[in-house]
């Protein structure tokens, strides 16, 4: 460990936001007000478990209502604290300016380890959770409305918006207090991959333009690229396995609890997920060397590094050793402030954790409006759209037939071309949109300002200038 101490990880998002409002021309007090957070809620609560009273802690905390509802997940982890859900949040407000998602930013946790529960058992403590949360509007569609974030998921969502409804009855909009939930519970198709579709759409973008890929020392596209994924959760799953499976990435190495996995010739991510489910852990995995000290192979040579899991993970004491040119940070926080420093100066290419994935948000944003809308994306205008498509085709077979067999139209075309767009297309199109125009505007920032070194600054100047933009159209 080295003798240099280590901001928390809000005084490290804090470091971060200062070096960008360095560069700004904020109004006095502007840049404190967009800075500090709002609000935390602590809540404790008990509840009876395994014939005895466990009192639970957990937090809601608020750092930007600029825009409202507030947005943020919620955590359920043993470490969960104050500091890391108030850095969490504020990195909320940066990541859905950014991505024009129009919320302010929120995050809570409960100091908890899920798999120490029994699923009937978790039900309880999330609904108590809940039922704390919603009283104090701390769940509300129009004022804050969590997601899933470490250690929830879809099952979680859905009991929290069942106790949501059952306190609120006649509300019209009440599944629109969470998002993230089950399909047939009021989510939407493709929020569970969404994160990670994120982070393979930011890195398609990233290796669009040369220059920047130039920039980490790398060319070409994502075809035959090396990549080191750290965490085999939901994120870190989706996004190696679609970059394996559809733009020829080669994942060289998974590293999880019980270490890690390495094979130069590529990992079968799903293999490895269904082994990880299966065990518990990776350690006998049959197809590739298993290294006990899973955190050495962060240092591992690799094009792409994909830090998926805990915040912190590089850090003062590793970053020197750290050889990929390219971090995408599909996790909060896993660069400290420290860290980027080390990072920025070896000339390490780091895509910030408030965009790489921002695709979890973005589509809780869709899911969100498909509530508040009570329709599913693609409904009225699929069959139209499809019956347009057929005139075209219809046309084009009679000019081709009369043209002779070798103008065909291909089976292949005609499928693709007829088929209306699903709620699932649409969503990935929407993402793929957003991932791209929010791309592009930390792009500009970057190459366009002389003092902007790296794309952290740039995106944390876009954001920033975004949440300025509103405070002052209100009137602050
Ligand atoms: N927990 C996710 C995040 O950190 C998703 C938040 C949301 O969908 O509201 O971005």
């Amino acid at each position: 460990m080295s003798a240099i101490k280590e901001p928390s990880f809000r005084e490290s998002v804090d470091l971060m936001f200062n070096r960008a409002v360095a560069l700004m021309d904020l109004p006095p007090g502007l840049e404190e007000k967009i800075r500090v957070c709002n609000a935390t809620y602590t809540v404790r609560f008990g509840v009876r478990l395994r014939g005895e009273i466990k009192t639970f802690t957990g937090y809601r905390s608020v750092h930007s209502e600029h825009m409202e509802p507030v947005k943020g997940g919620i955590r359920f982890a043993t470490s969960v604290n104050q500091d890391e859900v108030e850095a969490l949040a504020a990195l909320m407000t940066y990541k859905c300016a950014l991505v024009e998602a129009p919320f302010g930013g929120s995050k809570g946790g409960l100091c908890i380890d899920p798999r120490e529960y029994d699923e009937h058992e978790l039900e309880r403590v999330t609904r108590r959770f809940a039922y704390e949360l919603a009283k104090r509007d701390l769940i509300h569609p129009s004022q804050n409305v969590p997601a899933p974030d470490m250690g929830t998921g879809e099952r979680e969502m859905a009991w929290i918006a069942d106790q949501y409804a059952r306190m609120n009855t006649t509300d019209i909009n009440a599944r629109a207090c969470v998002t993230g939930k089950p399909l047939n519970a009021g989510g939407i198709s493709g929020r569970v991959e969404a994160t990670g579709r994120g982070v393979q759409y930011a890195l398609r973008e990233f290796f669009r333009d040369p220059r920047d890929s130039e920039k980490a020392g790398l060319s070409g596209g994502l075809d035959g690229k090396r990549v080191i994924v750290q965490g085999l959760g939901n994120v870190g799953y989706h996004a190696a396995k679609f970059l394996s499976d559809e733009d020829g990435a080669i994942i060289v190495g998974i590293i999880e609890r019980d270490g890690a996995l390495v094979n130069p010739s590529g990992l079968d991510v799903d293999a490895v997920q269904q082994w990880l489910a299966k065990h518990g852990g990776i350690a006998d995995y049959p197809d590739a060397t298993h290294h006990a000290e899973g955190g050495a192979i962060l240092e591992e040579e690799c094009d792409i590094l994909i830090p998926a899991a805990l915040e912190g993970v590089i850090n003062i004491s590793n970053a020197a050793r750290v050889k990929a040119p390219l971090i995408i940070e599909a996790a909060n926080g896993p660069v400290t402030a420290g860290a980027d420093e080390i990072l920025r100066k070896k000339g390490t290419v780091i895509i910030p954790d408030m965009y790489a994935n921002a695709g979890g948000v973005t589509v809780s944003y869709f899911e969100w409006v498909k509530n508040l809308s009570h329709i599913r994306f693609g409904r009225m205008q699929r069959r139209q759209e499809e019956a347009r498509h057929q005139l075209v085709v219809d046309e084009l077979e009679k000019i081709s037939e009369a043209m002779g067999p070798q103008y065909s139209l291909t089976d292949r075309f005609k499928q693709k071309y007829l088929r209306g767009a699903d709620e699932l297309e649409l969503v990935r199109s929407g993402l793929d949109d957003t991932m791209r125009i929010a791309y592009q505007s930390m792009r500009d920032v970057w190459h366009d300002r002389a003092d902007v070194e790296d794309l952290r600054t740039a995106a944390y100047l876009v954001s920033i200038d975004k949440v300025a933009a509103s405070y002052r159209a209100k009137g602050l």
